[in-house]
């Protein structure tokens, strides 16, 4: 077992005149047995940098290395890695069994009784002991991913690499596959990783999630330390559904200012935000408190119009305008208890206490200030 590091990797793609730099300068460490997930919108270099680990596309600069081994060079079937795709990619001639024990015949000197043994013991703990005998065809969708799976957990590999494996399979199941392959995992330990663009599988099953953006590295780190410690508006925006919310003004003093509000900053935020002049609010859905009527924060209060309410049962997501011409810009949405009753067009007071704000920079995205956390924020790295 060993860790996988990827040292400045590069990849450029040659398109005619063109070059594509798909992945740019990425460097991270994944610790033997951790479960990292990349995540990012649809063209960041996601796939593209796990195809580089499992050693379908060559590395234009730097370096994959498993413990002290570089990998660069080394090809795909002598990596000690298995791949999940989205697409299960299973032959549909063979048996669920044929399709688990295939890989092994190829490519080991196991005997076959060593490898039926594996994928019997595989099978029963994929939940998939009734299904060897089927083709995958006769194989629903969720099946066939544990089929999938299960191929590559039979071959005991030093990492697992994943792409949207889940992608393919409808809501409820995706929630239920989602818990049982982070119990997997764990059980395994296998240094894992798995790409994706939904935020709620990085969110619930990365021990750290890498968020990437046009082929960089935005930020690596615990989920709890992106959601609450985001280091720019991308990552910010990224992580966390419904989304942080983002009010565009400038610092006057030490008081921000909008077209429509003005909220002073207490001195620890005034301090941080001193160099900035336009600057990017965010306040996360649930920080943003609604009121009956006025509180004991004023200067953090605003009437708002509540515009449209969703009941989600557990909560509502309430859209809120500030009052005046609409811009489309300034609005808000919170997070209320479910029983906490608001009606379309309701005016609110609306409370967005100082301690959950976050501030960034226009200019350059970057995070300026981090909400204040009652937790020590080495709790949120454990
Ligand atoms: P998605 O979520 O849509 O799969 P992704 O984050 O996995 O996206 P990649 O598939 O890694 O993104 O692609 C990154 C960039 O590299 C994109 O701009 C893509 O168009 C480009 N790219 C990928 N493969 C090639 C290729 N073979 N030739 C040229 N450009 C490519």
């Amino acid at each position: 077992m060993a860790d996988l590091t990827l040292d400045a990797v590069t990849k450029v793609f040659e398109d005619g005149e063109d070059e594509i730099v798909a992945v740019d300068d990425v460097s991270v460490e994944i610790r033997d047995g951790e479960f990292l997930v990349l995540v990012g919108p649809s063209g960041c270099g996601k796939s593209t940098t796990l195809r580089m680990i499992a050693g379908l596309e060559t590395i234009t600069d730097g370096e994959i290395r498993l413990g002290d081994d570089v990998l660069n060079d080394v090809r795909t079937q002598d990596r000690d890695i298995a791949m999940v795709f989205q697409s299960y990619a299973l032959y549909p001639h063979l048996s669920a069994r044929r399709n688990m024990s295939f890989g092994l015949e190829e490519s080991t000197d196991l005997s076959q009784t060593d490898i039926d043994e594996r994928v019997t013991e595989v099978a029963s703990m994929m939940g998939i002991s009734d299904l060897l005998d089927r083709k995958p065809g006769q194989l629903s969708g969720g099946q066939q991913q544990r089929v999938a799976l299960g191929r590559a957990i039979v071959r005991d590999p030093e990492v697992f690499l994943m792409d949207e494996p889940l992608s393919n399979l409808d809501a409820k199941l995706r929630a239920e596959m989602r818990t049982e392959l982070q119990q997997l995992q764990h059980q395994l330990d296998v240094t894992t990783v798995y790409v994706t663009h939904d935020q709620t599988e990085a969110m619930t099953m990365s021990d750290r999630i890498a968020v990437m953006n046009d082929g960089r590295l935005q930020q690596v780190g615990p989920p709890l330390e992106l959601y609450h410690e985001p280091t720019n508006l991308f990552v910010a925006e990224f992580i966390g559904e419904p989304s942080m919310n983002f009010l565009s003004g400038r610092r006057e003093g030490s008081s921000f200012v909008t077209d429509r509000i003005e909220y002073p900053f207490s001195e620890t935020v005034a301090d941080a935000v001193e160099d900035a002049e336009d600057v990017i609010v965010g306040i996360r859905p649930e920080d943003v408190a609604i009121r009956d009527e006025a509180g004991d924060d004023p200067a953090h209060e605003f009437e708002m119009t509540a515009t449209v309410v969703e009941p989600m049962g557990n909560e509502n997501v309430v859209h809120l305008e500030f009052p005046g011409e609409t811009t489309g810009t300034e609005d808000l949405v919170a997070i209320t208890e479910g029983m906490r009753e608001v009606g379309e067009n309701e005016s609110v007071t609306v409370h967005l206490p100082e301690e959950t704000i976050h501030v960034f920079d226009t200019a350059t995205g970057e995070a300026l200030h981090a909400r204040q956390l009652e937790l020590d924020p080495q709790a949120l790295r454990l």
